[in-house]
């Protein structure tokens, strides 16, 4: 595995790849790996020739009071964790590469970035598209691959290649999830014992809402009502917010029909945890509210 520190590096090993004509497939992270991580670079090393790997913690999607000096990170961890992947090529830019002295330039996805989490977390998905276009600058990859779990990024990042002219494809891999449902995450190892005991709520009443939507509930409001209820019956964990949108554009649902995106965001104690799910309804629900 190539462990590659400067965009100069970097190119020179992409350029003969390229000539060869080999498919490069690119998983950008933030390291502190963990199964979610592995199935994107498993599934990016079954559909490509190269898979490349990038951690950076952008500090630019971090707002001034949130986590990003406790940000977990372990480079060396992570570094033998993907030599088992067989992955190709692993990039750690340091700051001064990304965001070199007199940096001007960002990307802002409108309207999709304010909504969701990026209401509560102003500037963030200004920073995600901003890192990631130079990310996809600097590997010019065949194929993104993108985690599920973080359903408002897959909807912003493929806005911007869209509207940019990026040629990639991107891919969207579910996700991944412990045994008892909760969504794997770099921030779960910050929950206490009784926290991590908690947390599994969060899919249990997403699962809860799925099964009654599939049964015919056409209440939003009823909907959303119900996973609050479950999550403050059955845990400690203080809701940001519960909403029921369409997948494909973020707008909130008035009747209960389509590609169905119900997301959330919960804090137990200091750890903010997202996770969603999709739901397809080809007929619209009855509605009632
Ligand atoms: P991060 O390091 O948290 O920025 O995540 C890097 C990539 O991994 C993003 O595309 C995430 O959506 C994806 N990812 C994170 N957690 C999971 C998970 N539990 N399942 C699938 N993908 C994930």
């Amino acid at each position: 595995m190539h462990i590659v520190k400067t965009i100069k590096n970097l190119r020179q090993i992409l350029h003969q790849v390229r000539r060869k004509g080999q498919k490069i497939g690119f998983v950008p992270t933030m390291g502190y790996f963990h199964e979610g991580h592995l199935s994107l670079m498993r599934q990016a090393k079954k559909e490509c020739d190269i898979c490349v790997v990038s951690v950076y913690v952008n500090p630019k999607q971090f707002g001034p009071k949130e986590d990003l000096g406790r940000y977990p990170r372990d480079i060396k961890r992570d570094t033998m964790m993907i030599k088992k992947e067989n992955v190709d090529i692993l990039f750690i830019p340091s700051d001064n590469v990304v965001y070199p002295n007199c940096y001007l330039t960002y990307i802002d996805v409108e309207k999709i970035s304010n909504t969701l989490c990026g209401q509560y977390r102003p500037g963030h998905f200004k920073g995600v598209a901003t890192v990631v276009a130079k990310l996809l600058n600097m590997v010019q990859p065949d194929v993104l691959y993108l985690g599920q779990k973080d359903a408002q990024q897959v909807v912003v990042l493929k806005t911007m290649a869209a509207d940019l002219n990026f040629p990639v494809g991107i891919r969207v891999v579910p996700t991944a999830r412990e045994k008892d449902g909760l969504a794997m995450s770099s921030r779960n190892i910050r929950l206490s014992s009784q926290e991590r005991a908690q947390a599994p709520v969060l899919y249990k009443a997403l699962k809860d809402a799925a099964r009654h939507i599939k049964a015919g509930e056409g209440s939003v409001s009823k909907i959303i009502g119900r996973i609050q209820k479950t999550i403050t019956q059955y845990s400690s964990g203080k809701i940001q917010y519960v909403a029921c949108v369409d997948a494909d554009t973020l707008e909130p649902l008035k009747i209960l029909k389509g590609n169905i995106l119900i997301a959330l965001a919960v804090f137990f104690g200091k750890t903010r945890l997202i996770d969603n799910v999709i739901i397809p309804i080809k007929k619209s629900n009855k509605v009632q509210n």
